[in-house]
């Protein structure tokens, strides 16, 4: 489906001229100076430096910034209905605009979670009336979460809803995931699933490993999160189906993958920039604002992993898992406080930072698997050839800024880079051809 059939706020579609602007799509094969021009909302052409004529449109001045297609996430947790002091939609998409993106999916497992078509429906209208970016709505695969009954996964397809997830929890039975897959070859949507033995996570609360045995601190297993989908990807293959693994964060989790792709299983998955950037000692901080979350920060050889799964294109996508939490769940020791993080207002700069900076990818691959996200779910992916909605992302590389020192758009601050000094910051995105963000201290220049 096309992106623009995902529900954003109507809003007056954009007129300007990125003058002279780094232009990167890798997989339209973009990579030059360009004057891009955005008329009514959508990318009327690319012209050489200097060359577009201003008429009506507002200039800017794109001379040492890049622009980039628009980013994707397939993994975000709005918070609503039922838990709106953490985040809404608007805030949300906000939070998502903030950090360059033009689409997000977001989660099912709010309060009561989205199992009904009536649910389903109620989103799309919110996203409708707040959404400053696109936004598609996923459905729980089991009645309520309670990991039991399939839900109605035809009519909710019907009403919109673009896959199906339990997140926040795995399905336990193989049975019952037997059956939506049974399911899914007759209505489509992908299932998404976090992939997780609760019998082997038990009550752990970070990686198991050396450090969670130096803090006394009960340890998640990585083979809690392989073994899982290892069986997954077997039942996937077995009913012809298709899955996308969640949150992967163990290297046994990149080999299980690996190898399901390689037996022609149909499977996608994502990494989060948590685990990424980050390991397990982190957590010797004992700071759950930061640093705790599920699946749990791993070691480096688990995050070296990762990494080399994201350049072989074993995992084809960037997926924040956006968990905001109010600071009273989060103001409490380690052991007890909720798991997950914010991350959409940061992804691309914390990557670009951690990742691209040192030279471990290339810059390309993080901007081709910032918006990897939306092939799985079957969405047209954001691009700047001419024609394309205007979804960019504007950024300047070179730019230094330090985390939260100016507030969040989200409204949770639970964000594992708060504090943190990144360089890379997006100035402005365009989403759904409307101008859905812009930093403050970004004034408007007319070229010279
Ligand atoms: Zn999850
Ligand atoms: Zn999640």
């Amino acid at each position: 489906m096309s992106l623009d059939q995902l529900d954003m706020r109507a809003g007056e579609g954009a007129d300007l001229i990125l003058r002279r602007a780094t232009v990167l799509d890798p997989v339209a094969g973009i990579d030059a100076q360009h004057d891009v021009v955005v008329r009514d909302g959508k990318i009327a052409g690319l012209s050489p430096p200097g060359d577009a004529a201003a008429e009506d449109l507002e200039e800017i001045d794109a001379r040492s910034l890049h622009a980039f297609p628009a980013f994707f996430d397939p993994h975000v947790h709005l918070r609503t209905p039922g838990q709106e002091h953490k985040e809404d939609i608007e805030t949300g998409s906000r939070s998502a605009a903030a950090g360059g993106y033009c689409g997000v999916l977001a989660m099912a497992n709010t309060e009561p979670p989205i199992s009904t078509p009536a649910d389903i429906e109620a989103l799309r209208a919110g996203a409708r009336a707040a959404a400053s970016v696109r936004v598609g709505f996923l459905a729980t695969v089991t009645s309520a979460m309670q990991g039991e009954e399939l839900t109605e996964m035809a009519s909710l397809r019907e009403a919109g809803a673009l896959g199906f997830s339990d997140d926040g929890l795995p399905i336990r039975s193989a049975r019952v995931l037997r059956r939506a897959l049974q399911y899914q070859r007759l209505c489509g949507g992908a299932i998404a699933l976090h992939e997780e033995d609760s019998d082997l996570s038990g009550a752990g609360v970070m990686h198991e490993g050396p450090v969670s045995a130096v803090l006394g601190l009960e340890g998640i297993p990585p083979v809690s999160e392989s073994t899982m989908i290892a069986r997954d990807a077997a039942l996937a293959g077995y009913e012809g189906g298709r899955i996308h693994v969640q949150h992967l964060s163990a290297a046994e989790s990149v080999e299980a993958v690996r190898a399901a792709k390689a037996a022609g299983v149909q499977i996608s998955c994502e990494a989060s920039p948590h685990h990424l950037c980050l390991t397990d000692e982190a957590v010797r901080s004992l700071d759950p604002h930061r640093f705790k979350m599920n699946p749990p920060l791993r070691s480096e050889s688990d995050r070296q992993a990762l990494i080399e799964g994201l350049r072989d294109g074993t995992i084809e996508c960037v997926a924040t898992d956006h968990a905001p939490h109010a600071a009273e769940e989060k103001e409490v020791p380690f052991e007890a406080a909720a798991m997950g993080v914010t991350g959409l207002e940061t992804a691309f700069a914390a990557l670009h930072t951690e990742l691209v900076i040192p030279g471990a990818i290339e810059l390309s691959l993080l901007v081709e698997r910032m918006a990897g996200g939306a092939a799985p779910f079957e969405i047209e992916r954001p691009s700047l050839t001419p024609g394309s909605e205007a979804n960019i992302a504007l950024c300047d590389l070179g730019a230094e800024w330090t985390v939260g020192e100016d507030g969040y758009e989200s409204r949770s601050s639970n964000s594992w880079c708060g504090g943190k000094k990144l360089t890379g910051r997006v100035l402005m995105t365009l989403a759904g051809g409307q101008v859905a963000y812009r930093l403050r201290s970004f004034s408007l220049g007319v070229a010279a």
